[in-house]
């Protein structure tokens, strides 16, 4: 019974931040959803670049190359001359052929549509298989193109705000975490709002809740946030009692 009261508050808890965060930084988007395969070698290209960047090379693929068929039949030194100014560019380059390609040889074509029938959890499995693809480029294959599935994204940003919340342990990968919230999101949550929850988080990470500097007094969350000077100078203070 304990169990379930925690998992309802942290279900209250997650919708509460949802409402202050778009509160205080939203309305966001609306954002272009690409096809299922264009936003798996958005997803691809896109690890550990800056957003700026990683868009900028993902338009110049498309230009150059056309589709994505020339993409897969390209040798791997001209992809990589397109998306060289990507972090990894060199690995990210023979990942990307070779995702194309299995793709093509698993599916006869190079189409992600049968994981339109699939669950969520198939989907993610199925991708998952493929070189460089892990849970954040899965879920965002599903949830940020036209499959529109309920799939979280949770990127570096959002895994940090989720481990200063407590949501998750510090040690938490961004799969473990993807496993912890999924099931504690609100029941009517749509696709789109997800993908909203993430974005927020996400900004929230970037810009308040940063790596280096948290901006703990600017934050709509302060209140809710046991990471927050004033929850962590409380705990002192009953931990200097309870001694
Ligand atoms: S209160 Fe501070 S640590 Fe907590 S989420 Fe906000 S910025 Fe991050």
């Amino acid at each position: 019974m304990q169990l379930l009261l925690e998992i309802d508050d942290r279900t209250a808890k997650l919708a509460e931040i949802h409402r202050r965060l778009q509160e205080a930084l939203g309305p966001l988007g609306p954002f272009l959803c690409l096809d299922p395969v264009s936003q798996l070698v958005m997803g691809l290209i896109g690890g550990k670049t800056r957003g700026e960047v990683s868009k900028a090379a993902f338009e110049k693929l498309q230009k150059h190359f056309g589709s994505w068929e020339a993409v897969r039949d390209a040798e791997v030194t001209e992809i990589h001359k397109v998306i060289c100014r990507v972090t990894f560019a060199d690995v990210k380059a023979i990942r990307l052929k070779q995702t194309l390609k299995i793709i093509t040889q698993t599916n006869g074509c190079l189409s992600l549509e049968r994981l339109e029938e699939l669950t969520v959890e198939e989907a993610l499995a199925w991708l998952e298989r493929l070189p460089g693809v892990g849970r954040k480029v899965a879920a965002a294959t599903l949830n940020f193109s036209t499959f529109r599935k309920a799939a979280l994204v949770i990127d570096t940003h959002h895994l940090r705000v989720l481990r200063r919340l407590r949501f998750v342990g510090e040690q938490y990968t961004l799969t473990q975490a993807y496993d912890c919230i999924m099931p504690l999101l609100p029941a009517d949550w749509s696709a789109g709002d997800l993908d909203d929850h993430h974005e927020l988080v996400k900004l929230l990470g970037q810009t308040v809740c940063r790596y280096d500097a948290p901006d703990c007094g600017l934050c709509a969350l302060e209140d809710l946030c046991p990471s927050a000077p004033q929850a962590r100078s409380s705990d002192d203070h009953l931990l200097g009692r309870s001694i």
